[in-house]
Formats: structure tokens, C-alpha cells, sequence
């Protein structure tokens, strides 16, 4: 299927086979957008959500009469489109729709907005794939950027020691938000040394099998500092930095990222982009100076692994990569289901290359933390 020239959105990733159901789902998402009804849009965007989340490629789901097996939440228009695509690498279904709609410019945009995002079924393919060299989820030690019910979270520490201990992590740091982001409940500096008691209650009932680090994800402003001082981070074992105002900006903000990966105490840099699926292309900047940067203060590089986020992507990865960066693969998850995530992230390494001695998450729990209490000046 010849995508690309047809303006359907992802990228294959490297040199897997050709994403249709994430290409399915961008069209979809097209057709979404050019809905004059609330509730068809609702329902285009509730089956491309669905196809994106697939665990198998589209093509498995043609039952040997050529119709399609039903999946919950794809309606029959949506199925359309599908054996459209399926039959002939296009919709002209969506084409109409969009032609007629005068709205071209508009699903052009949002097309923008998609490009090198992995469906489910292209996360599992990179996971399982022989080809691919480096991380694979069995080096996978912990997750480094996790939220509670302290600040945006749905899941509390409790949940967070069960729900590792399951996944056979040996560590999970709980970084809730920093106090100054107010619209995702940043967490105060008293109900943090709340939160760090309970912290270390936990750790000492499941010494030697399972280890909650205590982290924050910091907000960096506008000029680059953080929203914390630097004697408040030294309260934590790993503070990640992340930004969370100006993401639609075209603005220049290299000196924005420079800032954050050079301040005392930062250990890794959280979803570096901002960017979100269809929304927003997030932070523009010269991505190269800030991987260099990070390299030389070894701060990690943060693949986000939230399927909305997806950031950095697998080619901006491999461009920290040969900066000579390190990596923190993570779920940043808010609630025990979403732990998950982390999978897309570890996919993007593994498309990107990046062998497990550069990704933190798979160092042993001794070495992780003394890398980190070095890097807090503790
Ligand atoms: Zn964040």
C-alpha cells in the first residue's frame, strides 16, 4: 500500500511492515474531524481509537468471505472505510467526505500531527521482532515516571507496590506532579513529606523484593527553571523535568531545554516534545544541541510510552542515541492499566536501537541509585 503518497498518516517504522491499522485510524480520525455532528464524530473517533489499539494487524480480522470480524465500537461506516482500504489501499469514502466538507486544510493539519505514532499492533511487532537488536521488555527493571493519587493519579502507593511486584519490576519511582502545576494537582512540599513516609512504610515491608523511589516530575517554566528550588529537589531521589506550558508554540525553545538538562539535580528529561497525538506537535527546538547537552550532564532522555504522547518517537531517539545519550523508558502511567504503556516506549527503543545498558530502567536497582544520588549532588 502505497501510504505515504496518499497522505495516510504513519511512517512504517523501521522497515516494519506498512501500519494499516494505524493508517486506518488516521482516517478515521479524518473523517472525525469533518463531521457536523457531535455525535458521529464521537462515534468515528471512538473506531479509530479502536483500530489504533488492535493487538493484531487489521488484515487478521477479514473472515475468508471477505467481511470483516465485528470489533467493539467500529460501526458499519467505519467498517466501510476499512474494507475500502483493505481492498484498495484508499477511501474514497473519506476523500468525499473530506472534499465535500471544504475542510481539506484542516485534515491536512491534523494529518501533520500523527506522523510517526505506533499502533498496539505495530508496538507488539516491534516487541516481538527478531530483527530488531537492542532493549527488549525482559531487561525491563521499573518504570521512572508514575503518578498516585497525590497528585493526578487514580492509584495509590499501595496499588503501585501490588501492581509492580506483579509485573515482576524490582522498582517503580512515584513522580507525581511538582506543586507548581496547579491543573494537575501538584503535590505540596508537606504532603510530599507525607507521601515519603508512607514511601518508606512500603520499603521497609517489601525490603530486597520490591522498591518505590521517591520522585517528582518537575515543571519546567517558560525560561528553563523548574518550579521547584533546588533545595526542595534535594528531598527527592529523581526528579524528572518535563514541560507543560508553550507545546504549541513555533517558537524557537532550545534554550528552554538547555536550561532544564543543565540544573542541578535533574535526572531525566520527561516527555521532551509535550507533543499529543492529532493535537499539538509539542516543543520545536534544536534537538540535536539538547541530546549533546544531556549526553554531558548524563541526564536521561524520556521516551514516553503513553500512546497518545509517544515521546520522543523512535527517530529523534536515535538521533539521542548516537549523541551518546541515556534513556528512561516510561509508562507514565496514571492509573494501574495503564502501566502498560511502558511497552510503547520500549518498542520505540527497540526501533531506535538503543541497546539496555543505556536505558536506566534496566540498571540493577543499587546502580540506579547511586547514578541518581550522585546526579543530586546527595
Ligand atoms: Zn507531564
Amino acid at each position: 500500500m502505497k501510504r505515504r503518497s496518499r497522505g495516510m498518516s504513519p511512517s512504517t517504522a523501521g522497515g516494519q511492515a506498512p501500519d494499516t491499522n494505524g493508517a486506518i485510524a488516521g482516517l478515521l480520525r479524518d473523517l472525525a474531524a469533518v463531521q457536523t455532528s457531535r455525535q458521529s464524530r464521537w462515534g468515528y473517533e471512538r473506531a479509530a481509537e479502536a483500530i489504533a489499539a488492535l493487538p493484531a494487524p487489521i488484515e487478521s480480522f477479514v473472515r475468508p468471505d471477505g467481511s470483516l470480524r465485528k470489533i467493539p465500537n467500529v460501526g458499519p461506516s467505519s467498517t466501510r472505510v476499512i474494507l475500502e482500504v483493505l481492498a484498495a489501499g484508499a477511501s474514497p469514502t473519506v476523500q468525499r467526505a473530506i472534499a465535500e466538507s471544504g475542510r481539506a486544510s484542516e485534515v491536512e493539519k491534523g494529518r501533520a500531527l500523527r506522523g510517526t505514532f505506533l499502533s498496539r499492533a505495530e508496538v507488539l511487532a516491534a516487541l516481538g521482532s527478531r530483527r530488531l537488536k537492542g532493549v527488549s521488555l525482559h531487561d525491563y527493571r521499573g518504570d521512572l515516571q508514575m503518578h498516585s493519587t497525590y497528585s493526578d493519579g487514580s492509584q495509590t502507593l499501595d496499588d503501585i507496590v501490588t501492581t509492580g511486584i506483579a509485573r515482576g519490576y524490582a522498582f517503580s519511582a512515584v513522580t507525581d506532579h511538582s506543586h507548581g502545576l496547579a491543573i494537575a494537582r501538584g503535590v505540596s512540599m508537606a504532603r510530599l513529606a507525607k507521601q515519603h513516609q508512607e514511601i518508606d512504610r512500603l520499603n521497609r515491608k517489601h525490603t530486597r523484593r520490591f522498591r518505590i523511589i521517591k520522585g517528582i516530575e518537575a515543571n519546567i517554566l517558560a525560561d528553563g527553571t523548574l518550579d521547584m528550588t533546588p533545595a526542595e529537589r534535594r528531598a527527592l531521589e529523581l526528579v524528572v523535568a518535563a514541560p507543560h506550558s508553550a507545546l504549541r508554540s513555533s517558537a524557537d525553545q532550545t534554550p528552554r531545554l538547555l536550561a532544564a538538562v543543565r540544573a542541578r539535580g535533574v535526572h531525566i528529561l520527561g516527555h521532551p516534545r509535550g507533543r499529543k497525538y492529532g493535537v499539538r506537535a509539542g516543543v520545536r527546538a534544536d534537538w540535536d544541541r539538547i541530546f549533546a547537552a544531556a549526553a554531558r550532564a548524563t541526564v536521561a532522555i524520556e521516551i514516553d510510552g503513553d500512546p497518545r504522547r509517544q515521546d520522543i518517537d523512535h527517530e529523534l531517539a536515535r538521533r539521542a542515541l548516537e549523541a551518546g545519550c541515556l534513556f528512561a523508558l516510561d509508562s507514565d502511567a496514571h492509573a494501574t492499566d495503564e502501566w502498560v504503556f511502558a511497552e510503547t516506549a520500549v518498542a520505540h527503543a527497540r526501533l531506535a536501537g538503543i541497546p539496555a545498558e543505556r536505558v536506566i530502567n534496566c540498571w540493577p536497582l543499587e546502580f540506579l541509585l547511586k547514578w541518581a544520588a550522585d546526579r543530586s549532588g546527595r
